[in-house]
């Protein structure tokens, strides 16, 4: 089959083809055949770059006013007999569609074939994630819009994988009628890096879903760990929003919420300015003054810049934390696992974090450390180290286009 996998942005529809099928997905045969990414969706000089595999990129400047102008421009590009994407020659070869949607509150545990009953849950959701649920929704009643009910469409949550969390993990403690009334409560984001990590590692490994007792770090833009006991996600950093946990590029993580009320209260703006502000201009951007980007932090670092520095090392040391949070509530685990762009190009910031981790049975090799940059998957721990360390590129896409053929399918997943 020919998935068309589809990630929709406030101001970015990303997306990618992918050919797949079950038979596919044991030997890894499935592929990408073409990718392409939208920004500033709404203006008049909206950035295009679309790639068939093997051949150049495409790149231009145009008007794209909507999400449905965005889509409309993609299957354009297709259906160009200048563009040669491998299998496909108009909208009639794709065989389905796979939505990102981040938000799928209590109720969605997996994915699901859209239909209106299941379209209008998903607007329920928006009101726990009004910065992307919106967004992604647009992205399905565009494809709504313009392929009608010709090609299924699925909807795969960030949230999912993390809903086997046990009630002592994701409870806030707060009055419970606030998780009665309104559902507060900590749900966990980045569910497909997760659940694609775990089962990569599954992988490597050899070892069956029973066995999988690992960490796993999604160390991007947006960053959160996740506690993996016999495969399933047993605890997460992110929460009711991906504002709680690790620091990110521009959001806080863990932060006192008393901090909210004594800005407040300095005249800083209102709650929203203030979760702004917390959202938007913290983390490393916040910290560092300078970027989020830690390679700019990690350049102005090496320079002796004293806020990059901090910043750095404030980064590292919130994901030993977790680590060490997760190595107790799990009694141990075999691996933790590094992905994401910072986690999969930083070898500073892995051997930050992994310092001083010795007597927890943490041992990085720092040669194979520094090896394992631009997206290579790799050991990098000692060879006798009692928990392995690992860098696993993420591929969230692949389990959305395999999500999309299971759910079309008709078969269960069973991992
Ligand atoms: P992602 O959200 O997974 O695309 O990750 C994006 C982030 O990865 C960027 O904002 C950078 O902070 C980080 N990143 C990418 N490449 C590198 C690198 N070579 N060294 C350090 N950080 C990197």
């Amino acid at each position: 089959m020919n998935v068309f996998v589809l990630n929709c942005g406030s101001s970015s529809v990303k997306f990618q083809i992918i050919n797949t099928d079950l038979e596919m997905f044991e030997t890894d045969s499935d592929h990408r055949v073409a990718k392409g990414l939208i920004e500033r969706v709404g203006k008049d000089d909206a950035i295009i770059s679309f790639e068939a595999d093997g051949q150049s990129p495409v790149k231009a400047i145009e008007p794209i006013h909507d999400h449905r102008e965005a889509i409309l421009r993609i299957k354009k590009w297709m259906e160009d007999p200048a563009t040669k994407i491998d299998g496909i020659h108009s909208w009639d070869d794709i065989h389905a569609i796979g939505h990102r949607v981040v938000h799928g509150g209590e109720r969605f545990t997996k994915s699901v074939k859209i239909d209106k009953d299941v379209l209008a849950q998903i607007e329920e959701c928006s009101d726990l994630a009004p910065l992307h649920n919106p967004a992604n929704l647009k992205g399905i009643y565009a494809c709504y819009e313009i392929f009608g009910d010709r090609i299924p469409q699925v909807a795969i949550f960030d949230t999912a994988f993390h809903s086997t969390m046990a009630a002592e993990s994701y409870m806030y403690a707060i009055p419970v009628e606030y998780y009665e009334k309104y559902r507060v409560r900590r749900y966990g984001f980045h569910g497909t890096s997760h659940r694609y990590l775990a089962y990569r590692y599954r992988k490597l490994a050899g070892k069956p879903r029973e066995e999988v007792n690992i960490i796993t770090l999604h160390l991007g833009n947006g960053c959160s760990a996740a506690a993996i006991k016999k495969g399933y996600s047993v605890n997460t950093s992110m929460g009711l929003t991906p504002l709680e946990g690790l620091i990110m590029g521009t959001r806080s993580g863990d932060i006192d919420p008393a901090v909210v009320e004594y800005l407040f209260n300095k005249g800083i703006g209102s709650v929203a300015d203030i979760f702004n502000i917390l959202n938007k201009k913290s983390g490393m951007l916040g910290v560092s003054g300078l970027s989020n980007d830690m390679r700019d932090i990690e350049k102005a670092a090496s320079q002796g810049n004293r806020q990059a520095e901090l910043a750095l090392k404030m980064f590292a040391l919130r994901v030993k934390k977790y680590i060490g949070a997760y190595l107790a509530e799990m009694n141990g685990a075999d691996a933790i696992i590094f992905s994401a762009g910072i986690g999969e190009n930083s070898a500073l910031v892995r051997k930050m974090v992994c310092q001083g981790l010795e007597n927890l049975g943490i041992e990085l090799d720092e040669e194979l450390n520094r090896q394992a940059v631009g997206g290579k998957c790799l050991k990098i721990s000692k060879a006798d180290s009692q928990i392995a360390v690992w860098v696993i590129p993420t591929n969230e896409e692949l389990l959305l286009a395999r999500d999309t053929v299971r759910v079309v399918r008709d078969v269960p997943r069973n991992w």
